[in-house]
């Protein structure tokens, strides 16, 4: 049989720190660190199985492309992508949180959505954002941030943020308190799907090997609780 090289895409951060674990129980081990390596190809102890660091919203697009065959990525950044060409076997539970609607503490968001007020969004989860407030019938001017969105209700730009939480921390340092959950946020891994046709018998035991480590950090999670 021949082989072709399989390569992972992952991004710096939660996303590493927590694949890292599950990639170890599919007995894949990176053979630089990506967190003080500047090297963006990471060679592993498998042959054949390479790893490339690219940031976290780019991951399904490199997948997509074929760039990479299987990558991480959280649901977040999947929504924003749409998905096209990738085929999404396995939640894998990790980097979990909420997308939240998030306010002033002294914004009665309630009350606004009541009175059908008009609400300056600021996000950027511009999709989910989008079909959220369109599903609820509210009218909605969304404007795109890359960063820092918890500054918007503080300097008035937008009443209320899109933004992910998880211990709520960010939000309560600035003031600001969740008002309504967008959706559950977890990493999954996502698969190009040309790759999967083409490259089946090396693919998919490490699909399944992956799903077999989610299950596996899934016990520990609820036997931890
Ligand atoms: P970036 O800042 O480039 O978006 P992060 O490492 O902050 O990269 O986020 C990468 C992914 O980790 C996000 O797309 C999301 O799925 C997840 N994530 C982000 N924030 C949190 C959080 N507070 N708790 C858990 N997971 C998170
Ligand atoms: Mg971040």
């Amino acid at each position: 049989m021949s082989t072709r090289t399989i390569r992972i895409a992952l991004s710096k951060g939660r996303i590493y720190d927590e694949t890292a674990p599950l990639l170890a129980r599919a007995g894949i081990r990176a053979q630089d660190d990506p967190e003080s390596s500047r090297r963006l190809v990471i060679a592993t102890n498998r042959r054949g199985v390479e790893l490339i660091i690219v940031r976290a919203s780019d991951t399904p697009t490199y997948v997509q492309y074929g760039g990479a065959d299987l990558g991480i990525a959280g649901r977040d950044v999947l929504v924003e992508h749409g998905g096209d060409g990738l085929y999404q076997p396995v939640d894998l539970g990790i980097a979990a949180c909420r997308m939240m609607v998030a306010a002033r503490k002294d914004f009665d968001y309630r009350l606004a959505v009541h009175q059908g007020a008009r609400l300056r969004v600021a996000t950027k989860y511009v999709r989910a954002a989008r079909e959220h407030f369109a599903a609820k019938g509210v009218h909605v001017d969304i404007i795109r941030l890359y960063g820092s969105m918890e500054l918007a209700p503080i300097v008035g730009l937008a009443e209320v943020i899109v933004d992910l939480v998880s211990s709520g921390q960010t939000l309560r340092a600035n003031n600001l308190v969740a008002v309504e959950e967008v959706m559950p946020v977890s990493a999954r891994l996502v698969v190009n799907q040309a790759a999967l046709k083409m490259k089946r018998s090396q693919l998919q035991p490490l699909i399944d090997a992956f799903a077999a480590a989610a299950d596996l950090g899934r016990a520990r999670r609820k036997a931890a609780r």
